[in-house]
């Protein structure tokens, strides 16, 4: 099949897979050569191919198979420098070498998680077995699983340590049981030194994995190799999980990772976009940081975009060229105007739209009118001047009047929790 055909079968494929977002943003751009049965994607710029490598090669091999009727192996290509996949040292899932402590960010949501991952690199199987860390998705849970393998093998090349996705774990049970392979299954898994189990709570239900797992478990556990458990939910909230399994998983520690705050966020878009080589000025950031809800891939997702986008324009990271850029991620407030902003302030406070707008000084207006500034400014990011050309007032009263609820927001909750809402609202 010609290169042409074979990758415009693949995008038909992945676009019923993907959401129509990230195909735009990821897959729009990419060219393609094939040969035989390699599929060459040839990406923009190494944070595309670097991204895509990341998060899509699995799903991208899979829908060239279906395409092509046969495997296919997908590779990345940027400036024709061809981007291997990393081999595979070890029996189970590569390792991300970019996942590593010093590349996870820490702030008072993950410091707990984060801690206990590193006492038990640095002490396995004797600071807590089993280590059992959960949380949402997209809040690093995979990153510190990585970042205990990639220290323990930075310690000690030859260690066996073996990343599993519990999704892999199922499918290699089930293949062994066809293929009446079980004993060394069995011994595959009980030789190993550390086990880093992904995802344990789909589990969940699958009773006959349970039952080999239990065993696995034992084995290592006795051994006084460690186990390191990951799940989207604390061991009480897995549902259809056997008690005896549930037991164990306490048995050790337990450590939850919360979505991150607004701090931690910024702090997380200045390590990622100074990786990448870009810095970007505290507006940007706090830009960006503000429109991502809890996750951290979707804040990636942004930064990415913004990245590629710059680069592809050749435009400099300013608060215009970002929002730009994050539109069409953003559906919701391209709806919202300031005039919307303005009615619906006048509207629980009270007060009339033309009051908001006029003269009066009386705090019964002056709040309301304060209130509306700071929330245009914070929903929509437009500038100082422009805002006041909306209220017929100079841009260093625009300032003052957003400066004077922030402060009041920081020391008084009930102003602060009715903001929130109204900025839910239009987001
Ligand atoms: P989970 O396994 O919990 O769903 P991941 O570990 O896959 O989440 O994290 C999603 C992405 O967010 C990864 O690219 C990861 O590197 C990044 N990430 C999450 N938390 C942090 C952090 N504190 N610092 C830096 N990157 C982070
Ligand atoms: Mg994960």
């Amino acid at each position: 099949m010609p290169s042409t055909d074979l990758w415009s079968g693949v995008k038909n494929i992945l676009r019923s897979r993907i959401s129509a977002d990230d195909f735009e943003v990821w897959f729009a751009p990419l060219g393609a050569r094939s040969v035989a049965d390699r599929l060459t994607l040839v990406a923009p710029s190494r944070v595309y191919a670097d991204y895509i490598r990341d998060h899509y090669l699995p799903v991208l091999q899979d829908c060239a198979a279906q395409a092509a009727g046969h495997a296919v192996a997908v590779t990345l290509d940027i400036a024709g420098d061809t981007l291997q996949a990393p081999p595979p040292t070890h029996r189970g899932a590569p390792l991300n070498p970019r996942y590593t402590f010093a590349a996870f960010v820490p702030g008072p949501s993950n410091q707990f998680a984060r801690a206990a991952a590193q006492s038990v690199a640095e002490n396995p199987g004797r600071a807590y077995n089993p280590l059992f860390l959960y949380g949402g998705s997209g809040l690093g849970k995979t990153h510190l699983l990585h970042a205990i393998g990639n220290e323990i093998l930075a310690r000690n090349p030859r260690s066996r340590v073996r990343y599993v996705p519990t999704e892999n774990f199922v499918n290699e049970l089930i293949n062994s049981i066809r293929l009446q392979r079980m004993a060394a299954f069995r011994e595959a898994y009980r030789s190993i030194h550390m086990l880093l189990l992904d995802d344990v709570h789909i589990l969940a239900g699958k009773e006959r994995t349970q039952e080999e797992f239990f065993h696995t478990f034992n084995a290592l556990h006795e051994a006084g190799h460690q186990i390191v458990l990951t799940s989207d939910t604390s061991p009480a909230a897995i549902q259809g999980l056997e008690e005896r399994l549930r037991t164990r998983f306490v048995w050790g520690l337990v450590a939850d990772i919360q979505p991150p705050d607004l701090e931690t966020k910024c702090a997380i878009i200045r390590e990622k976009s100074h990786t990448e080589g870009v810095d970007l000025a505290d507006d940007v950031v706090l830009f960006i940081a503000r429109r991502v809800r809890e996750n951290v891939r979707e804040l990636e997702g942004y930064l990415n975009r913004v990245i590629v986008y710059c680069t592809l324009t050749g435009q400099p990271a300013t608060l215009e060229t970002v929002r730009n850029a994050l539109t069409p991620l953003l559906p919701e407030e391209r709806h919202a105007t300031p005039a919307d902003i303005i009615r619906f302030v006048a509207h629980h406070y009270g007060v009339k739209v033309a009051d908001l707008k006029g003269r009066d000084n009386r705090r019964s207006v002056a709040f309301p009118r304060q209130v509306a500034i700071y929330l245009i400014r914070e929903i929509l990011s437009v500038s100082y001047p422009e805002i006041g050309k909306l209220f017929a007032k100079h841009h260093s009263t625009v300032m003052y009047s957003v400066e004077t609820i922030t402060e009041e927001r920081r020391s008084n909750p009930s102003l602060d929790a009715t903001l929130t809402t109204f900025i839910e609202h239009f987001r």
